[in-house]
């Protein structure tokens, strides 16, 4: 299981379902209503229960590149909070534009996490589904963001958790886990 130390935290790479991951804290690959949606966003808001919905519904939404925190529904603990981030849809012609805003939803994401007084929080590789991200351009993007709230130090985050999908999506992201971790 690919992992690295960063400051006081660490950094881990698993393969499978990130409604699983057993987290303090789970991030969301949310859209910009908050109104739910397939891929992993489906998949978490069917294991939290249709209170989920009530708990989005005040934001009336999020800007993308953004986030909100709510309470997890019907995740059990440690699970309590779900991070709902919201990831760019790719478009090559705006490519670092995408890798801006992939970049600021992963940062507000880890600040929400601090506010709430979070340890271990799990992502999915948000973007990379139904948005079109291509993976190996989003992984370092996703893991730099971690590493760099990680290196601040004086963080409650000491433990941030990638759930990738499939196998070949851990492979691209412990491919670039190791580039960075050299670097
Ligand atoms: P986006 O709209 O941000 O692209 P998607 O949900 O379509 O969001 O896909 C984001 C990533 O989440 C993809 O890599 C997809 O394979 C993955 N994914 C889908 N379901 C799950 C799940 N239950 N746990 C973890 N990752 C998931």
């Amino acid at each position: 299981m690919p992992e690295i130390v960063v400051g006081a935290g660490r950094i881990r790479l698993v393969q499978g379902d990130i409604v699983q991951a057993k987290t303090d804290a789970i991030v969301n690959a949310a859209n910009a209503s908050l109104a739910g949606g397939g891929g992993v966003d489906g998949a978490i808001h069917r294991a939290a229960g249709p209170e989920l919905y009530e708990l989005t519904r005040p934001f009336g939404g999020c800007a993308t590149g953004s986030a909100v925190i709510t309470g997890a529904g019907r995740i059990p603990l440690p699970t309590r909070f779900i991070v709902h981030a919201v990831g760019p849809r790719y478009s090559t012609a705006r490519d670092a534009e995408c890798a801006a805003l992939l970049r600021s939803a992963h940062e507000v994401s880890l600040r929400l996490c601090e506010e709430k007084a979070v340890e271990s929080v799990a992502f999915p590789a948000i973007s990379t589904g139904v948005y079109g991200f291509p993976i190996a351009r989003a992984a370092p993007i996703a893991l730099q963001a971690a590493m760099e709230h990680l290196k601040a130090g004086e963080r409650s985050v000491k433990r941030v958790v990638f759930v990738l999908f499939t196998p070949a999506d851990l492979q691209v992201f412990s491919e670039a886990l190791a580039s960075l971790g050299q670097g």
